[in-house]
């Protein structure tokens, strides 16, 4: 039997490693357009700043791939698959056979239509070779324009602000990480950040960008215009199905997958951002485009993958966390309730010092939470979510500065702490 992997990220890592766990001996290939050994994508950005070396990068030791007898197709593309004959199909029009196959392809930068997006001075910033590309002509920028305020967005801003850029973040919604965090929360961010010299434009848009032989500034949308000589264009990232779209998979927001990480096709599993799979706050299937999440997908796929039936997915769930103006932030779940039915808000502010923790119940459990300013109880309370443990006995205690399992009743708290053994 023959496992083929495409992409060669969080997702292909888990099920190489689950792979070699079982069975040592299951030729496994790799292939991925990006011509690196793996590397930590969330890290990007603290390469672009220089807060992290080159060789910090890296997800694996260079030998990860010859220690675990992977076969490495590094710097190729697929564009197209052919499930019944079991192919999958390079650029170069050269054919991959497998037995099963796992989709890793990820997320691929969202762009949305707009003048001026060829002019030299624009970018993505999703890959290495972003960073690479935008620290080559970093030298000659004074100003950059960042479109998205979301995560991703507001890590290149940080890491271009660190170098002394002058940076402006325009961002669509009236508040910045608008998928992630509420108003309050995102108020307290806005502050520092704008502090710490980084301009932010809500509600607008990025209507074109102009320049004759690079950037020279951008039209929003209320007319203004904005001098830059460097454009982000870092508005969120979107399942990466390309070479499947005329291909019988299922496939609706991201490919569809079971708790096996199959997908419709025999034979054929998908895993990590280009997923879309069950949601156990939700309740429903969607994508959730984090890291640990694409390597538990990736890891059970490659058990599934051996044959090895045991370890299957249970579902999970949004959890983000950044540091934007020193003041660290975790938000986890549903974080703006859908209607004030059957939903429980407790909040607490300290304004002065940045503290805000927010806790959502639908009934007696947590479904969702955010914290800015002390993150330290955040790993308790997606315990308590992800467990869906009964809190009704304890509600007051969510949001106290010293909650813990000392804040638990004496059955909880022993049960907590023996399943952390
Ligand atoms: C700037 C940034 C910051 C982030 N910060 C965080 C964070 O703080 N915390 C967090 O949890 N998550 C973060 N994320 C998200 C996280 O990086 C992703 O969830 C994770 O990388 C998904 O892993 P994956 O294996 O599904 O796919 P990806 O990491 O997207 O990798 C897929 C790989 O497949 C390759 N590929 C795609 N199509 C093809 C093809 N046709 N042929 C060959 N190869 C192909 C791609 O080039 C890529 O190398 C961040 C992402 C970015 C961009």
């Amino acid at each position: 039997m023959t496992i083929v992997i495409i992409g060669n990220s969080a997702a292909a890592v888990g099920a190489i490693e689950a792979i070699r766990k079982v069975d040592r001996s299951i030729p496994i290939t790799v292939i991925s357009d990006e011509p690196h050994s793996v590397y930590s994508r969330p890290l990007i950005s603290y390469l672009l700043s220089g807060e992290i070396k080159p060789d910090q990068i890296y997800y694996r030791p260079k030998n990860f791939y010859e220690k675990n007898g992977v076969q490495t197709l590094l710097g190729r593309r697929v564009v197209k698959a052919d499930f019944e004959k079991k192919k999958v199909q390079l650029e170069n029009r050269e054919k991959i056979s497998y037995d099963r196959l796992l989709i890793a392809t990820g997320g691929k930068p969202f762009i949305p239509k707009m003048e001026g997006l060829d002019i030299a001075g624009v970018h993505t910033f999703t890959k290495l070779e972003d960073v690479q590309k935008i620290s080559s002509v970093l030298k000659e920028v004074q100003r950059a324009v960042v479109i998205g305020g979301g995560l991703i967005g507001l890590k290149a801003a940080e890491a271009l602000s660190k170098g002394k850029i002058e940076v402006t973040v325009v961002e669509l919604a009236d508040h910045i990480l608008s998928l992630t965090l509420d108003e309050t929360a995102s108020s307290i961010l806005e502050k520092a950040l704008k502090k710490e010299g980084v301009h932010l434009i809500t509600s607008n848009t990025v209507e074109a960008i102009l320049g004759e032989n690079g950037v020279e500034s951008v039209r929003l949308a209320d007319g203004r215009l904005l001098k830059t000589q460097l454009v982000v264009v870092a508005i969120g990232v979107v399942p990466n199905v390309d070479p499947f779209k005329e291909t019988s998979l299922r496939i609706e927001k991201g490919i569809l997958v079971n708790e096996r990480m199959e997908t419709n096709v025999p034979d054929v599993y998908a895993a990590g951002d280009v997923t879309q799979a069950y949601d156990k706050i939700l309740k429903s299937y969607r994508t959730i485009p984090i890291w640990p999440n694409a390597y538990v997908q990736g890891k059970i796929a490659g058990y599934q993958m051996t044959g090895n039936k045991k370890y299957q997915y249970e579902g999970s769930f949004m959890m983000n966390s950044i540091e934007v103006a020193h003041i660290p932030t975790i938000s986890i779940g549903l974080t703006i309730p859908p209607s004030e039915n059957g939903y429980q808000v407790l909040k607490k502010i300290d304004r002065g010092s940045n503290v805000y923790r927010k806790v959502i119940l639908r009934g007696d459990t947590i479904v969702g939470a955010i914290f800015t300013g002390q993150i330290d109880r955040a790993g308790i309370m997606t315990g308590l979510l992800r467990d869906g443990v009964k809190v009704k006995g304890f509600k007051k205690e969510l949001l106290s500065e010293q909650f813990g399992f000392i804040s638990f009743p004496k059955a909880l708290r022993k049960e907590r702490l023996l399943n952390l053994k």
